[in-house]
């Protein structure tokens, strides 16, 4: 499999930008709450609140930045000044000194991550606080610091925590804090490489599928990669499993890259021979195994924005990302891998009305849905963050 990864300098630049780190002053966690919202926000026709958001933003200036993740509908995405995944967003928030207003059109860890990128004086805002990421949310600081507990109570050599980029502000201070890494999609492999020289094992949080296709990209067997149930005792372990293990999977996924199956990868090989398939690692292992390519939603981007006209594509990733990449090259053809409509449904809730709704608010003198992360929080997850620089 590691001949079919794809190589990306993104995490480079981004990392290089990303050492400047600033502290909080706030102290108060956000608490994902939504407030009511006038229903005149959705009652009104979309054409008129996109006007509407139009000369919002040009009404603001240059004090406001829109950030927008790929897997955004298109009525959203077209206000972004910047558009990324997660870590080149992260880049973008950070390189952002100018702009005191950042409304993130993406989910809640993204934002968070914005917050300990940028000053104190630059504010956060997520359109809607309940656009959260399902995958995230499946490793909470309590669930993981149990199983922390569990795990180190059982066996004494060293375990090293990694977590994905896709989790919480607390998880990743958890694990600078016990002298682990972040990784994202495109340094899993080297990142998990770095910890099992540090240690016996990795416990990798909170994607099993990101973390078991790197391990086996690795060479690692199947036997010494365990999976931790959540809700049972030593994960639904033995002691002596957990002391064979080299890499222990939190038992998280993302809801859309789950559907995509082996079977969808048979189907488009049967229906087009010609087509190339292409998946995101947050896939079972299966398919990415009868993938082609496999890469982070930028990878993706680059392999079939590279590619020659003529090119046939089965993607396996979010639907609002494929159907943008079949607009933006007509000369090419790119289908979504599965024949049901893949969307992250959290990420569908910055809905127009809500950017609208923010952008109102910033006019009015209000910072409506700021998110900040408090500086203990903020400081041990910008460890977590330098280790992956120094890997
Ligand atoms: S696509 Fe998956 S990982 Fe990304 S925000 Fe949605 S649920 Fe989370």
């Amino acid at each position: 499999m590691i001949e079919k990864r794809l190589s990306f300098c993104i995490i480079h630049a981004y990392l290089k930008k990303s050492t400047n780190f600033h502290k909080k002053n706030g102290q108060i966690m956000t608490q994902p709450h939504q407030n009511i919202i006038n229903p005149s926000y959705f009652e009104a026709e979309e054409e008129k609140i996109l006007e509407k958001i139009s000369a919002r933003k040009k009404e603001l200036g240059d004090q406001l930045l829109i950030l927008g993740h790929h897997y955004q509908q298109e009525a959203v995405f077209r206000f972004a000044d910047k558009t990324g995944d997660s870590l080149k967003l992260a880049r973008s928030a950070a390189e952002a000194k100018d702009s005191r207003f950042i409304v993130f059109c993406g989910v809640h860890f993204m934002a968070e991550s914005a917050d300990i990128l940028t000053s104190d004086e630059q504010i956060v805002m997520l359109p809607d606080m309940r656009a959260g990421c399902p995958m995230a949310d499946m490793a909470t600081i309590e669930e993981v610091s149990r199983a922390w507990d569990e795990l180190t109570g059982v066996i004494d050599s060293t375990s090293v925590p990694v977590t994905y980029v896709n989790s919480s502000a607390k998880i990743k201070a958890f694990v600078g804090k016990n002298g682990g890494s972040v990784c994202t999609s495109s340094n899993a492999e080297r990142v998990l490489t770095w910890a099992l020289s540090k240690g016996k094992r990795v416990f990798f949080f909170p994607d099993e599928h990101l973390g078991r296709n790197s391990a086996y990209a690795l060479g690692i067997p199947q036997e010494e990669v365990v999976l931790w149930e959540r809700g049972k005792p030593l994960g639904g372990n033995s002691p002596e499993q957990l002391k064979k293990s080299r890499v222990i999977l939190w038992n998280g996924y993302c809801t859309v890259h789950m559907q995509f199956s082996a079977g969808h990868v048979d189907m488009w090989r049967k229906k087009e021979p010609h087509a190339k398939i292409i998946v995101h690692p947050e896939c079972k292992n299966e398919v990415v195994d009868k993938a082609d390519l496999y890469g982070s939603t930028e990878g993706i981007i680059n392999a079939i924005s590279d590619s020659p006209a003529g090119s046939i594509w089965a993607v396996g990733t979010e639907i609002n990302l494929v159907n943008r990449l079949s607009r933006q090259h007509p000369d090419k053809v790119i289908r979504s891998l599965s024949p049901f409509q893949c969307l992250c449904s959290t990420m569908y809730r910055i809905k127009p009305g809500y950017l609208l709704w923010v952008l109102d608010g910033l006019a009015a003198g209000r910072t409506e849905n700021r998110i900040t992360v408090d500086n203990t929080t903020a400081e041990q997850a910008k460890i977590a963050l330098e280790r992956m620089l120094a890997i």
